[in-house]
């Protein structure tokens, strides 16, 4: 399951009740793309929420694919979103704490944990993949990437 999968809507309840009905607690299933964020729920949502919802479309949702919301831009950028975090030398719960005031969003700090891991690790392969091919300075370019997410 990719990590995008463990995003959650924050207030979900909260905010199923101001839309009078009912989508899925996670931020980036279909439903909760077509209704929060290209439907016209806007006008129901307090300002607050507004606030976050309209910025979480703008930050993610900006692709002109003809799949949008389903080419899975949105996933990618959100990820790399949460990789810059890791970079700037958030933590695990830190990263949680700093999605929650921009979008309304929260995940578990433990899957947010496991992501991070993993993308060293994806990091850590490439790195070694790198370093079989002569010459290639690809493998300082990743040595460094992987640096700036372990450390802090
Ligand atoms: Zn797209």
């Amino acid at each position: 399951m990719a990590i995008t999968d463990k995003i959650y809507v924050k207030n979900h309840r909260q905010l199923a009740s101001q839309l009078e009905t009912s989508f899925p607690k996670s931020a980036f299933a279909g439903a909760t793309l077509d209704l929060l964020f290209t439907g016209n729920s806007l006008a129901n949502l307090d300002t607050t929420t507004q606030d976050r919802v309209l910025d979480f479309a703008e930050d993610f949702l900006d692709c002109d694919c003809k799949a949008h919301p389903y080419c899975g831009c949105a996933e990618r950028k959100f990820i790399s979103y949460l990789l810059e975090l890791r970079a700037e030398g958030f933590g695990p719960d830190q990263i949680v704490n700093v999605m929650g005031d921009d979008y309304m969003l929260y995940a578990y700090s433990g899957d947010i944990l496991s992501f991070l891991d993993q993308s060293v690790r994806t990091l850590e392969a490439a790195e070694a993949l790198a370093k079989t091919e002569a010459g290639s300075d690809r493998s300082q370019e990743l040595y460094d990437a992987k640096r700036e997410l372990t450390n802090g």
